[in-house]
């Protein structure tokens, strides 16, 4: 049997972190069995927001690197067969027209169901069961209906989905029955908690995947993230390839209770990916993400201050405040500057011939000496007066960048300051 799945989004906003879990999941069980894994919009309208919902899921998916197989499908291209289904079921007596809308005739006694691949046995009465409506008053097949019936049109093999759909799984497991197909396999993977145990929210900072981009993270290291959030191929194992992670994913070893988004754990995660690059591909990153958000510094000094902060962010967001000093002016803060170190550092630094980061740094050392004072002492005022901040990139490799002339101004300028 060949596995497929597909991932259901309904295109009310922005893709969830949640919702992106759940397909990550479908994802990873599709591409470790040679599966097929596709991309079908629950939709019950056409209207302007739910273009945009839809380009938005599909432009989220991508950068993500979760890809699907076959041409996006909507829910809504399936009213007419949904409809058509819903009369043969009253045909057969499997529903019946009530006020308009057709419901379907659930069993009233015995048990409804299934061997869940995350959840183990889960059993409903039928008495629980409601006569669900299949197909509204106004014509419009309702999401229990619709959705089973594409699940047995595409010939879904297993159905990976959030837990708030098992209520829906006994409703749609009968009717399926009753059109005479073999409901799929069902896997339904618990919701994702902020670290406080509340269910992920605005409150918890980013949640839309859009934002997660926005920040500078990478790709991979928020699959990585997303994918160890209610999995684990074992106790220990954290940074795994995406070829590793497909290669070991099972629904078996999916936990059934809540798993945390651990904020500082993606940020620890994604600085380790950061520094794992190599530095062309690093600067690569860095120049594209800038350059995505209209930062127009010129990019070969972008490729050469990259490796000032490869080991130092943990996020690509970070880099353009860290590192503006380096292609924009400095407006440092008189109170932590000191005018004899400064003027020191400025006579010291002028008889530097070569302005490399090792010559400089040797120089720095010996003021240091003569001044008599600690590193601590000199270094501040100094990369306050050439960065414009107290926390900066090496100070050493800072000065070479910025060259011997701004550099010096700066230093003159920023003993003036002081006065
Ligand atoms: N559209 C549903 C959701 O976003 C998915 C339903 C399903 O997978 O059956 O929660």
């Amino acid at each position: 049997m060949t596995v497929r799945v597909r991932m259901a989004p309904s295109p009310t906003g922005l893709l969830h972190i949640g919702g992106v879990h759940t397909f990550l999941f479908n994802w990873l069980f599709a591409r470790g069995r040679d599966g097929a894994c596709m991309l079908r919009i629950e939709n019950t309208d056409t209207s302007r927001e739910v273009q945009e919902a839809t380009e938005q899921i599909q432009r989220s998916l991508t950068w993500l690197g979760i890809d699907w197989d076959g041409p996006v499908t909507f829910q809504l291209d399936a009213i007419e067969r949904s409809r058509e289904l819903a009369a043969r079921l009253v045909e057969e007596g499997a529903a019946y027209e009530d006020e308009g809308a057709i419901r379907f005739r659930m069993p009233e006694e015995g048990v409804t169901g299934w061997d869940d691949a995350v959840r183990g046995r889960i059993e409903f009465p039928n008495e629980q069961l409601e006569d669900v409506v299949l197909v509204r008053s106004d014509g419009r097949p309702t999401y229990n209906f619709a959705s089973p019936v594409e699940d047995m049109d595409d010939a879904i093999t297993h159905v990976i989905r959030g837990d708030d759909h098992i209520s829906n799984t006994p409703k749609q497991i009968q009717i399926l029955h009753a059109l005479g197909h073999e409901p799929p396999v069902y896997a339904h993977v618990a919701s994702i908690l902020g670290t406080d145990g509340k269910k992920l929210s605005k409150r918890h900072g980013a949640v839309s995947v859009d934002e997660f981009h926005e920040a500078g993270y990478l790709p991979d290291a928020l699959v990585n993230f997303l994918a160890l959030i209610g999995w684990a191929p074992d106790g220990e194992t954290t940074i795994m390839t995406r070829d590793e992670i497909v290669e070991r994913f099972t629904l078996e070893a999916v936990s059934a209770s809540p798993g945390t988004f651990d904020h500082a754990k993606l940020d620890w995660m994604n600085g380790v990916y950061l520094r794992a690059l190599a530095p062309d591909a690093y600067a690569d990153e860095v120049v594209k993400y800038l350059g995505e958000r209209g930062v127009d510094w010129p990019e070969d000094r972008v490729r050469a201050m990259a490796p000032l902060v490869q080991e130092k962010v943990a996020r690509l967001g970070e880099i353009a405040d860290f590192t503006r000093f380096l292609f924009e002016d400095v407006a440092p803060d008189p109170s932590l500057l000191d005018r004899r170190i400064l003027e020191a550092a400025a006579q010291a630094l002028a008889a530097v011939d070569d302005w490399t980061a090792a010559e400089l740094e040797v120089a720095l050392k010996r003021l240091c000496e003569d001044l008599g004072e600690k590193p601590r002492t000199v270094f501040a005022p100094i990369r306050v007066a050439v960065t414009g901040s107290r926390v900066s990139p090496g100070l050493y490799e800072s000065l070479e960048l910025l060259g011997r002339e701004t550099s010096l101004e700066r230093l003159r300028r920023g003993a003036e300051l002081t006065a």
